[in-house]
């Protein structure tokens, strides 16, 4: 009898097709092909490094050229041989790795899915010529010598010709090209001495100078106005040294796509070092705001493992924990000593010279803008009540810190009662700084409010009770957020059907509130955000700090203004509110005269 089901033979694969299927993980992509490319003209230690890239419609033809050691003619067939390199004698050589390569495959796995041209002469080697080979589809289809200059360059055709099911999964070459700018600008990055040009068709499209920083590099590839607002970051510790340039708070993005790191000069991707330089940030920005980063890492090399990923994209790390943590702290400690005013930006060049942008020019009358009153005269209930407040914040500030607190600040007035106005000297120019009253007296509340609550918990009984009458809904939801309010000092008692007596608050509340203040805070607790919100009680403390700051609109005097200046600047984070906007703009003379196009 038949077996219903025949022993299907187990066959060893003939060499072509194990080539094929062992290039399908290192070559994904066109982009693959330029990233190994590029990461072999970096280990050869080249200087410059040319991409270029050509075809209509498609990608057609991706070449490489690069300036550095060459290959000899024995070394060049040697080279296409899968697990064939020059980078690793022993296994132990893996935990040293400090070379882009290792595994051997790259010019084999490309040499198997495509038709490629070398040419390459050994640096020094004076007036030889070089070799030439063409590999197409895993065979040698020719070999001789040609004239070149020292170095190596790697032309591949034809890409997927032989592996059709590969070929249809292309992207379109718009997608294709993109993925090519991210590995070149990754690479310029993590390699700022080594100049990296990329030609699409001809056209140059990425610049990088040899020689450079990271900051030459990132204002190649990303502009100059990114480059000028970015905040150098420095650390050492036990088994790393951390090196780059973060984002000022206000120069923020929806993802981490932004934050790049780069470990022992590899370019990684890595969620919890980006959760960390996140972390590093606090509240300086927005909840779901993330900055823009360039770190690069060094790190002992026997705690990074990076043959874990066959395209090398991901490495291991041992001590991750501990690493991730020393990360953070260290964006925390070069975000406290940088200086985080945000600059206001120039308006864009009108495009008629003679017609000034509208919006550009403030309109007569739309703001206002009073003189400061010197003296305290207590006529406007609005200024008492921003007394109360204010001397309820001040309680934690020393007095005589104020007056060293302002170096070269001075309140110059009003504007429309709700913004600061002060000159402060920056070097030896003057700036225009804008403060938002409401912004910088919220943050005040919040590092109070926390700090209370770390110090156990300090609240107070109110003068007179305030009394809220709720719709039945409210009062359900009240009832449900008690234990919240209670663990923030506020004690409320059920006073007849749906109503509560408020009758004790927070401390920095003051004993004399205003109701309204109580009923807009205890809205905002029983509102749909705070519902959502993951840890809520960091949330109830943003609102406490919001509804209790002095508002906007209210009237300062000279004097109720520089004091919560002084106020502010004793906090941790002067330059945003909780929620991580702004608290303060400022406009430099530089800036000034850009706007007034006197420069
Ligand atoms: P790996 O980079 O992992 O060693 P590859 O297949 O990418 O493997 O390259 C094989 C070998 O070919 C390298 O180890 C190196 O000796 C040599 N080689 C490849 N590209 C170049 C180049 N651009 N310049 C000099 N040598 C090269
Ligand atoms: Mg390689």
């Amino acid at each position: 009898m038949e077996p219903a089901h025949p022993d299907p033979r187990i066959r060893i694969l003939d060499e072509e097709t194990i080539n094929q299927i062992a290039a399908g993980e290192v070559v994904e992509r066109p982009a693959s092909v330029v990233k190994e490319l590029v990461e072999n003209a970096v280990d050869a230690g080249a200087e410059t490094v040319r991409i270029e890239i050509s075809g209509s419609g498609g990608i057609d033809r991706i070449r490489v050229v690069d300036d550095g050691m060459g290959m000899s003619r024995e070394n060049v067939r040697l080279a296409f041989m899968r697990h064939a390199t020059s980078k690793l004698q022993a296994i132990d050589d893996l935990h040293r790795i400090r070379s882009m390569g290792f595994r051997g495959e790259a010019l084999a796995s490309i040499a198997a899915v495509a038709r490629v041209e070398v040419v390459t002469k050994p640096r020094g080697s004076g007036a030889v010529p070089a070799t030439l080979l063409v590999i197409s589809g895993g065979e040698v289809v020719e070999e001789g010598e040609t004239g070149a200059p020292d170095g190596t360059s790697v032309a591949v055709e034809d890409l997927f010709f032989n592996t059709p099911a590969r070929k249809k999964f292309l992207k379109s070459a718009q997608t294709e090209l993109r993925h090519i700018y991210t590995i070149v600008e990754q690479m310029a990055l993590a390699h700022p001495d080594i100049s990296f040009r990329l030609l699409h068709n001809g056209r140059e499209k990425i610049a990088t100078q040899k020689k450079g920083t990271l900051l030459d590099a990132i204002s190649a590839l990303y502009g100059s106005d990114l480059a000028r607002d970015l905040i150098p970051v420095r650390g050492r510790t036990a088994y790393m040294q951390v090196e780059g340039l973060i984002s000022a708070p206000a120069h923020n993005r929806p993802n981490t796509a932004q934050i790049l790191t780069s470990i022992n000069h590899r370019q990684v991707s890595s969620a919890p070092i980006a959760r960390a330089v996140r972390e590093g940030y606090g509240t300086l920005l927005p909840k779901d705001r993330f900055p823009v980063a360039f770190l690069s890492l060094t790190v002992d090399t026997s705690l990074v493992d990076v043959n874990v990923h066959p395209t090398k994209r991901e490495v291991r790390i041992s001590r991750e924990g501990e690493l991730v943590r020393e990360i953070a702290s260290i964006i925390r400690e070069s975000l406290r000593s940088a200086r985080l005013i945000p600059q206001a930006s120039p308006p864009p060049i009108p495009r008629h010279p003679r017609m000034p942008e509208s919006g550009y020019t403030p309109s007569p009358g739309a703001w206002r803008v009073e003189a400061p009153v010197r003296a305290y005269h207590p006529v406007h209930r609005e200024q008492s009540a921003t007394d109360t407040q204010l001397r309820l914040t001040e309680k934690e500030v020393p007095g005589a810190a104020r007056d060293a607190l302002l170096p070269g600040m001075e309140v110059i007035g009003q504007l429309d009662a709700a913004y600061i106005m002060v000159t402060s000297a920056s070097g030896s120019h003057e700036e225009l700084v804008l403060i938002d009253q409401h912004a910088a007296h919220e943050r005040v509340l919040y590092e109070q409010v926390r700090a209370t609550r770390e110090q156990g918990l300090r609240s107070q009984e109110l003068l007179v009770p305030v009394i809220l009458t709720l719709r039945p809904k409210e009062a359900v939801a009240v009832r449900e957020a008690l234990h919240l309010l209670l663990a923030e000092g506020f004690v409320l008692e059920e006073f007849g059907k749906d109503s509560f007596a408020v009758r004790t608050v927070p401390v920095v509340l003051g004993k004399q509130v205003e109701p309204e203040v109580i009923e807009d805070l205890i809205a905002d607790v029983i509102g749909d955000d705070l519902r959502s919100a993951a840890d809520k009680k960091e949330a109830v403390t943003c609102i406490i700090a919001c509804r209790g700051a002095i508002k906007a609109g209210a009237h300062m005097t000279l004097e109720q203004m520089e004091r919560l200046l002084a106020q502010l600047f004793l906090t941790d984070n002067p330059y945003t509110c909780p929620h991580g906007r702004p608290t303060m703009v400022s406009f430099s003379r530089e800036r000034l005269d850009r706007m007034f196009r006197r420069s």
